[in-house]
């Protein structure tokens, strides 16, 4: 069944209208008053870098920045903003990929930044936890946690500028949840104010607390839209004392799914990250992406990258690495492999992986699809898909790459050579639509880490409908009686 979408929810960017209607009379003098002038942006020039997302899918307009410097300002300031009857959209790093932290084109919605907000509160090597504020940039907490000794696990291509507070309302998953898992599993508590000002303390660094509802959970992948994730405490995990990573040539995708396969019954501990490619998308790697080196012998249509990581001493990762390879090799589920011998080597061949959207963007015109299928079904997904779209637009170049591990792929399309990058994107919802049958086919989701944002908000009514999505939407109206948190994003 193909889902009926809304054209107008990829929107092609406007020009943002230079005047915004002004706030209720009063109510950016008393934000001043609280948050002091550094505390209320409202300077065109410095709105501006807010006002659009991270794809240009997007451009809003805001009479105001808010940023606060303590869960104590913000929750007077939204005690105004609530009383004033003031939609707020929460923005950390805005690297959404799905217009998430974008206010819309009316603007009369504030955007909420917790950029002096990133504070480590508390670490603690014991409890293997650390109490963190959430405009907390995300490589910043793993820098931080390394000096301690451990390891903060989520990574993804946006943690030198995705925060803590993004990171846990997206539920951000990314290279390392197949082992660690997504940003969910990696919080033990939370500290939130909600839309009316008030504060849920729940930062308890507890393995286990079962006292009631884990509301904590609520606001993890709910996108700003219930209340403002203001700290939170995660877990940390021992640092890596070895690691080993290939970069593998494999005939097809099945043998992408044995190898995984192969790696999982050898030591499923040891995966930290598993990670398909296909040979369009390291082709585009190498030609736009200064320093992009092919580190085997020949180009091939599909390839693999293994990281195995292991916090025990002389783990002996690289002999089996190398055994687990030769044994793929006798069987044909890889034609060719090069195992890094160095940091800088490990490097290169993450980068590979790491700048395919950025070769992506060089090219042209693309369309992405984050989605996942259960993970004994990647293979069919991405014949499945790619043949969809190539029919859908002869000349389309599937781009398949992602965390096959998770069973979830960014299933990209580029555009044809040569064809107009308008055109191309104005066949976007064709192109979702076509991907998300083959997906719905395979008990898929259509939104497998980047969440529904603005972008896919008619998707959810259409996926989750019924008593899913009513429980939802019920949810929401007790926690935001007003409907003023990110409104028109995660909601139709
Ligand atoms: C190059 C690139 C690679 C990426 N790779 C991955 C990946 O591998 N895996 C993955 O899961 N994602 C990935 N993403 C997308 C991912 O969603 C974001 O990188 C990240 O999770 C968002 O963090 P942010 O601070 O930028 O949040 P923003 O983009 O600013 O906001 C995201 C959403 O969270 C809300 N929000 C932000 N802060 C708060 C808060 N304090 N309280 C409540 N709500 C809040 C916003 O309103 C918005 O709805 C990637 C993005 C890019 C650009």
């Amino acid at each position: 069944m193909t889902a009926a979408l809304s054209k107008a929810c990829l929107r092609p960017m406007t020009d943002a209208v230079a005047t915004a209607p002004a706030l209720p009379a009063g109510l950016l003098a008393a934000l001043t008053d609280l948050l002091g002038p550094s505390g209320v942006i409202t300077d065109p020039a410095d709105l501006e870098p807010h006002l659009s997302d991270w794809r240009s899918l997007y451009k809003g307009r805001s009479p105001a920045l808010l940023r606060p410097a303590s869960t104590a300002e913000l929750s007077a300031a939204m005690k105004l903003l609530f009383e004033a009857g003031v939609p707020v959209v929460p923005q950390g790093g805005n690297t959404s990929m799905v217009g998430g932290a974008m206010p819309d084109e009316s603007g009369s919605q504030v955007i909420l930044s917790l950029q002096r907000m990133n504070k480590v509160r508390d670490i603690d090597p014991v409890d293997m936890t650390m109490t963190v504020e959430a405009g907390l940039v995300l490589k910043t907490a793993q820098d931080i946690a390394a000096e301690q000794g451990c390891l903060f696990p989520l990574s993804l291509g946006a943690e030198g500028t995705a925060t803590i507070g993004g990171v846990l309302a997206t539920n951000a998953g990314g290279n390392t949840t197949v082992r660690y898992g997504n940003a969910r599993e990696l919080m033990l508590g939370l500290e939130v104010v909600l839309p009316d000002g008030q504060i849920i303390n729940g930062l308890r660094r507890l393995r286990k607390d079962n006292t009631g509802l884990a509301l904590r959970q609520l606001f993890v992948g709910a996108e700003g839209s219930l209340g403002i994730i203001t700290a939170a405490v995660l877990r940390l995990f021992p640092q890596p004392r070895e690691s080993a990573v290939a970069f593998c040539a494999v005939p097809d995708e099945d043998a992408a799914l044995a190898l995984f396969r192969r790696f999982r019954e050898r030591d499923e501990t040891a995966i930290r990250a598993f990670e398909y490619m296909s040979g369009t998308g390291i082709d585009l790697t190498l030609k736009h992406i200064e320093g992009a080196v092919l580190p085997i012998g020949e180009r091939a249509d599909h390839y693999v990258l293994v990281d195995l990581a292991s916090s025990r001493p002389n783990a002996g990762l690289a002999e089996m690495l190398e055994s687990v390879l030769e044994g793929a090799f006798e069987a044909g589920e890889v034609v060719d492999a090069a195992i890094a011998q160095s940091d800088a080597q490990r490097h290169a061949i993450w980068r590979l992986r790491e700048e395919h959207p950025e070769a992506q963007r060089k090219e042209g015109a693309s369309v992405k699809n984050d989605v996942s299928v259960p993970v004994s079904k990647v293979p069919e997904l991405i014949r499945r898909a790619s043949a969809a779209c190539q029919a859908l637009i002869p000349g389309t170049r599937p781009v398949p790459f992602g965390h096959l591990g998770d069973g979830n792929i960014h299933m990209n399309l580029e555009q044809p050579v040569g064809m107009d990058p308008a055109e191309f994107l104005a066949r976007s919802h064709d192109i979702m639509d076509v991907v998300n049958d083959v997906v719905r086919e395979l008990d898929g989701s259509f939104s497998a880490e980047h969440g529904i944002g603005r972008l896919k908000t008619d998707m959810l009514a259409d996926w989750r409908g019924g008593a899913e999505y009513e429980t939802m939407k019920r949810i929401k109206a007790a926690l935001d009686p007003k409907g003023l948190m990110n409104p028109g994003k995660v909601f139709f």
